[in-house]
């Protein structure tokens, strides 16, 4: 009995190993498959950004947008950020992606400035492995090409860029600074949410994650959190965002606590650009 259950056991192992293995090829395999297919896309320029609308929480005034990216795939359709940039990310192809991304918000930004004669900003996701010393160029170029005003250009980052190598991000940070642009710490609260963050780098704007809005304004916790982020950010002088707005309650939740502005499906999804104009600037 003892050796049929040591049998048993070697079986069983032998077959997970070979599920294992099957699981790590099959994947492994569909890693490249897409990785083959994105570098296709920007070949194809198969990329196309949507746009979400900003706005102040107080006089329900546009202030300005996110350039969110999909990806117009020939066969799957649109396909969200999440299922392709992690591993343009590991395979280091968001670098191309994201130059474009610049290049493509900044026109827009341009573009709608002019046509609505107000300074509405344009926030571009940079994500840890753009942060680099050449993004300084290509935010400079960027700018040149379009003709917009650096202060228009919002530069989304993370905590986990903050978290990398210290010292050469604020070297990078302060030169983006310089450049003029205006820095955005995206999904605050989600990472390390360290408050020294906010007084060691020099940003304009603090996203509050869509985690601590969803359930204002009845969760006691979330309510706690969230004022709490907004009067540490409003000392350091930043700009209040909160991201996920989706009810009136939340939006008289945070006008109350001193939320500065709002983006979220209650007011608009993110659209392609088309419509976006027809919307905003007709
Ligand atoms: P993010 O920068 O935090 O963008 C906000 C995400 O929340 C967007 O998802 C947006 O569609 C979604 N969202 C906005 N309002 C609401 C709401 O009221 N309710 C809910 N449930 N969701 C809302 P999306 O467009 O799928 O983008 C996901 C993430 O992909 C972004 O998160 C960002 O981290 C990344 N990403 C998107 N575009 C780019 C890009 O051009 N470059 C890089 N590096 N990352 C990008
Ligand atoms: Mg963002
Ligand atoms: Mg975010
Ligand atoms: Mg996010």
């Amino acid at each position: 009995n003892a050796d049929a259950a040591v049998h048993f056991a070697k079986m069983q192992g032998r077959n997970n190993y070979q599920f294992f293995t099957t699981e790590m090829n099959h994947q492994a395999s569909q890693r490249l498959h897409i990785e083959t297919e994105l570098r296709k896309a920007i070949k194809n320029n198969e990329f196309e950004l949507f746009y979400q609308p900003q706005f102040d929480l107080k006089n329900n005034q546009l202030v300005g947008c996110e350039a969110l990216i999909r990806w117009q795939h020939p066969e799957q359709g649109l396909v969200s950020p999440d299922a392709f940039i992690p591993l343009s990310e590991e395979t280091g192809l968001i670098i191309q992606v994201g130059r474009w991304v610049l290049q493509q918000a900044c026109m827009q930004g341009a573009k709608w400035i002019s046509l609505s004669q107000t300074m509405v900003t344009m926030s571009v996701n940079v994500s840890v492995r753009q942060f680099r010393p050449e993004l300084v160029d290509e935010v400079r170029s960027a700018l040149m090409e379009s003709g917009l005003p650096p202060r228009a250009l919002v530069i989304e980052i993370t905590e986990s860029t903050l978290m990398h190598d210290e010292e050469a991000t604020l070297v990078l940070l302060q030169e983006l600074k310089n450049i003029g642009v205006q820095l955005s710490l995206d999904d605050f609260g989600t990472g390390y949410s360290s408050m020294a963050y906010l007084k060691r780098f020099n940003l304009d704007q603090l996203k509050i994650d869509r985690a601590f809005i969803s359930d204002l304004p009845n969760d006691k916790d979330d309510a706690a959190i969230t004022s709490a982020i907004i009067d540490v950010a409003h000392h350091f002088g930043l700009v209040t965002v909160a991201e996920g707005v989706e009810t009136p309650e939340q939006v008289a939740f945070l006008a109350n606590v001193g939320c500065v502005e709002g983006q979220g499906f209650l007011y608009e999804k993110p659209i392609p650009v088309g419509v976006f104009e027809e919307k905003y600037f007709a």
